[in-house]
C-alpha cells in the first residue's frame, strides 16, 4: 500500500479525495495537511464534511498538519502528494514538495500551463507524461507534478476525445452551465445563485481554451484548432453541463460520432485502473437526457454523459450536450486516475 498526504484535505476538492481514496486498493491517506485555519485541529473539526456518507474513521482522527514538507515528513514518510490547494497557496507549497522529493498531483491551476509540467485527462493524453523527464532534468528536482485539466475542461475534452482521434477538430465552440459546488466551500453566495445565473466566471473561459490546447497538443506543443468558451454559473449542486459544438477535418454525420464515442475506450481502461470507469462516454438517447440530477454519476462520477448528438448547420459538423461531475471527474477523481497512472508506469 502507498501513503498518500493530501493538501487542502478539509476543502471541496480534498473531501473527495479523502472519500475516494479511503478504501482505495493502492493509496491510503496518511496525511492531512490544509491552512493556519485548521492546523493542529482532528480532521472531524476542522472539515465542515459535506458529503453523505460519514468521514472515513481512520482519517477522522488525524492531526491537520501545514503545507509543508517537514511538516509531511514529521508525520509520515508519504509516497504520493494529492494537492487540493486553491491555485494562490499551490504555486509555492507544489513547488517545494517537488524539490523535497515527492511527486504531487495536483488539481490546482498554477502550474497546469507550464510547458514541463504534464496537463492530463489520463483517456486523452496520457501520453504526456514523459514530460515528468524533461520536468526533472530542467528544474533539477527528483519529485515532479502533475496536474489535471480545470473541472469544465475535463468535461470537454474527455467528450471530444473520440471524435478527434476519429476525424480531427477544426472549431469547437462551448457553452457551460456550471455548478455552485465548482466554486469550493463557501463558493458564491446563496443570495447571488438562488432563483438565477451568473454569465461569469474568473479566468475560467481562458483557462478552458488554454487547457483544451495544451491537452490536445503534443508534449511540446499545443493543439492548433479554434476554440471558442462561454461560461456561466447556475443553481445546481454539482455536475457541470456544456453544450458542444464542433467543426471536425473530416466529415461526420452524428451517426458516425455517437459509435466513436459509445465504442471509445482509453488507456486507463486497457490497463485497468482501479478508477477507471468501464465506459468513459455513456451516450444517452433519450431526447431529454443527460440531466444534471440524474446523470451526474455514471460511472460512480468519473464517466461523461453525452446527449442529444446531432448535426450542426452552422459549423458543418456536430453538436450535443455532456455533463460531467466536477469534483469527482472534473477534480480529485481524474488526479486518483493520474496518480493509478503513474504507478502503473512506475514514476510512483
Ligand atoms: P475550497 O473548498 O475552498 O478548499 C480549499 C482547501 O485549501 C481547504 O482545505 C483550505 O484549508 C486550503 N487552503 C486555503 N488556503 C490555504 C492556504 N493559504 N494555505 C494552506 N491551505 C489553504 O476549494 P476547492 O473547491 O476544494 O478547490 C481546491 C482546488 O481545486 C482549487 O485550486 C480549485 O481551482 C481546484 N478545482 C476545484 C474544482 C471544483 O469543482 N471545486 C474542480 C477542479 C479543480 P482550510 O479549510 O483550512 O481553509
Amino acid at each position: 500500500m502507498m501513503k498518500a498526504a493530501v493538501l487542502g484535505a478539509t476543502g471541496s476538492v480534498g473531501q473527495i479525495f479523502v472519500q475516494l481514496l479511503c478504501g482505495h486498493p493502492w493509496f491510503d491517506v496518511s496525511v492531512v495537511a490544509a491552512s493556519e485555519r485548521s492546523v493542529g485541529q482532528k480532521y472531524h473539526e476542522a472539515a465542515r464534511w459535506r458529503l453523505p456518507a460519514p468521514i472515513p474513521e481512520n482519517i477522522s482522527e488525524l492531526e491537520v498538519v501545514d503545507i509543508e514538507p517537514n511538516a509531511v515528513k514529521d508525520i509520515e514518510d508519504v509516497d504520493v502528494v494529492f494537492s487540493a490547494l486553491p491555485s494562490e497557496a499551490a504555486g509555492k507549497a507544489e513547488e517545494s514538495f517537488a524539490q523535497a522529493g515527492y511527486v504531487v498531483v495536483s488539481n490546482a491551476s498554477s502550474h497546469r500551463m507550464d510547458p514541463d509540467v504534464p496537463l492530463i485527462n489520463p483517456e486523452v493524453n496520457c501520453d504526456h507524461v514523459c514530460l515528468i523527464d524533461e520536468q526533472r532534468k530542467r528544474r533539477k528536482w527528483s519529485g515532479a507534478i502533475i496536474t489535471n485539466p480545470n473541472c469544465s475542461a475535463t468535461v470537454l475534452t474527455l467528450s471530444l476525445k473520440p471524435i478527434y482521434d476519429e476525424f480531427g477538430i477544426k472549431k469547437v465552440i462551448v457553452s457551460t452551465m456550471q455548478a455552485i459546488s465548482g466554486a469550493g466551500y463557501p463558493g458564491v453566495a446563496s443570495l447571488d445563485i438562488v432563483d438565477n445565473v451568473i454569465p461569469f466566471i474568473r479566468n475560467e473561459e481562458e483557462k478552458m481554451q488554454a487547457e483544451t490546447l495544451k491537452v490536445f497538443g503534443s508534449p511540446s506543443k499545443l493543439a492548433e484548432f479554434k476554440i471558442s468558451a462561454s461560461c456561466h454559473r447556475v443553481p445546481t449542486l454539482d455536475g457541470h453541463m456544456e453544450a458542444v459544438f464542433v467543426e471536425p477535418e473530416r466529415e461526420a454525420d452524428p451517426e458516425l460520432v455517437m459509435a466513436a464515442m459509445e465504442k471509445f475506450v482509453g488507456e486507463p481502461q486497457k490497463l485497468g485502473l482501479p478508477t477507471a470507469p468501464a465506459k468513459p462516454v455513456v451516450v444517452r438517447n433519450e431526447e431529454d437526457r443527460p440531466q444534471t440530477r440524474l446523470d451526474r454519476m455514471e460511472g460512480d462520477g468519473m464517466s461523461v454523459a453525452v446527449g442529444r448528438i446531432r448535426r450542426d448547420p452552422v459549423l458543418l459538423g456536430v453538436k450535443y450536450v455532456v455533463l460531467g461531475h466536477n469534483t469527482i471527474r472534473g477534480a480529485a477523481g481524474c488526479g486518483v486516475l493520474n496518480a493509478e497512472y503513474l504507478k502503473a508506469k512506475k514514476y510512483l
